[in-house]
């Protein structure tokens, strides 16, 4: 059984994936060809926004966005301690600040009131400018909006929504990607929407910022890349790639809803022993992850790796507590709830193509296990 199988993805996709990349190999034009304006166009309409712009991986667009934004020394940016470094390795690229805050246990996702408290305490410290907020749609799951969005927008601060691992989910019917003054997301091959090597976009409803978004990624042009108006990057989404999720996003929808069904098997049968993911009312994941807390993690995932089941732990250690962020001070117990977290979460096998009866199979081996998860 794979964590995630793309074999059989691509089993199914093979004939449109071969005939998209064999005319871009007849027109040539490999570098921002008709394909990455139709893929743009396309995302634009799913995600349900005014412009998208794509470019070279996740990590990029979120750099991209924090530019925009003009983001830099002496600004503070507020994000989760529970996620990839690239979300909080941008922000300190740029000179700025990353400000840690701690996670809702329920969605693993930033605890709008936690938000509130650390940037309360910058203000009174009076040492950086809060300037930009990015909240995280972990494993898939959109993050608060309903109170995010307000909380930034009377605070005056720049909301970047990180939607690396979550285009495709919703919530109150909007989709990821769409909240916030701009929304970020990833192709990484392992993401819902995968290409075939690097590739991320921007999603915004602000004419002015996706002006200034598409002059950063061709380093900062302006009529032309000759022209620098700004200093930018060099960060576009390959026609090749463009052309491989043309072809991945005819079946996109589709795998969604598999991925609820892969879900709701696994939470039905686990239920009971195990504490399953939360889905708040009115949210869709798009299930990047499906992820279970366990009392005794490393029992259970030897058990389930002797029954040939791989896992994956996402995270193992919260930013906070990662040598190369050792400088800001965070000591341990500075954010429980995410590091309680890190040392009991378990990522079972998730991907549209698994069968009912892997789905049990797992969910069995899972239950034939002696541990369970933590009470209370
Ligand atoms: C994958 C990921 C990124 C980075 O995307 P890349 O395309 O790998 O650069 C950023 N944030 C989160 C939450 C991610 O999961």
């Amino acid at each position: 059984m794979e964590f995630i199988d793309l074999g059989r993805q691509m089993d199914r996709i093979r004939p449109s994936v071969s005939a998209r990349m064999e005319k871009v190999l007849h027109h040539g034009q490999f570098i921002m060809g008709p394909e990455v304006g139709e893929l743009e166009r396309q995302l634009a309409d799913f995600v349900g926004v005014k412009h998208c712009i794509s470019c070279g991986n996740g990590t990029d667009a979120l750099q991209m966005a924090l530019m925009a934004a003009e983001v830099g020394p002496g600004d503070a940016v507020f994000t989760t301690t529970f996620t990839f470094i690239a979300t909080a390795e941008v922000i300190s690229l740029l000179g700025a600040e990353p400000v840690f805050v701690d996670i809702d246990p329920r969605t693993f996702n930033i605890d709008p009131a936690e938000l509130q408290k650390q940037v309360e305490r910058v203000r009174s410290e009076a040492r950086l400018t809060p300037k930009a907020v990015i909240p995280v749609d972990l494993f898939g799951l959109p993050a608060d909006y309903a109170v995010l969005e307000d909380y930034c927008r009377k605070q005056g601060l720049f909301m970047l929504e990180d939607a690396a691992q979550s285009l495709g989910s919703s919530l109150q019917g909007r989709m990821a990607g769409s909240f916030g003054d701009c929304g970020s997301t990833s192709f990484f091959p392992a993401k819902p929407l995968g290409c075939y090597g690097d590739g991320g976009a921007l999603f915004t409803n602000d004419e002015q910022l996706a002006a200034r978004l598409r002059s950063i990624r061709i380093h900062g042009k302006g009529s032309d890349k000759y022209d620098n108006v700004r200093l930018g990057v060099n960060s576009r989404l390959d026609t090749l790639q463009a052309a491989v999720l043309l072809a991945k996003l005819e079946v996109f929808r589709d795998e969604i809803q598999a991925r609820q069904k892969v879900a709701a098997g696994y939470s039905s049968r686990l239920g009971e022993r195990f504490s399953v993911p939360f889905v708040p009312e009115g949210a869709v994941s798009a299930w990047a992850q499906y992820s279970i807390v366990v009392e005794d993690r490393s029992a259970l995932q030897a058990q389930l790796k002797a029954a040939g089941i791989p896992t994956n732990i996402y995270y193992p250690k919260p930013l906070h507590r990662q040598t190369a962020y050792q400088n800001l001070g965070y000591g341990p117990g500075s954010f429980p709830q995410a590091e309680r977290i890190s040392e009991s979460i378990l990522s079972l096998p998730m991907h549209p193509y698994l069968l009912e009866n892997e789905v049990s199979q797992v969910a069995e081996a899972c239950l034939q296990s002696k541990t369970a998860s933590p009470r209370g």
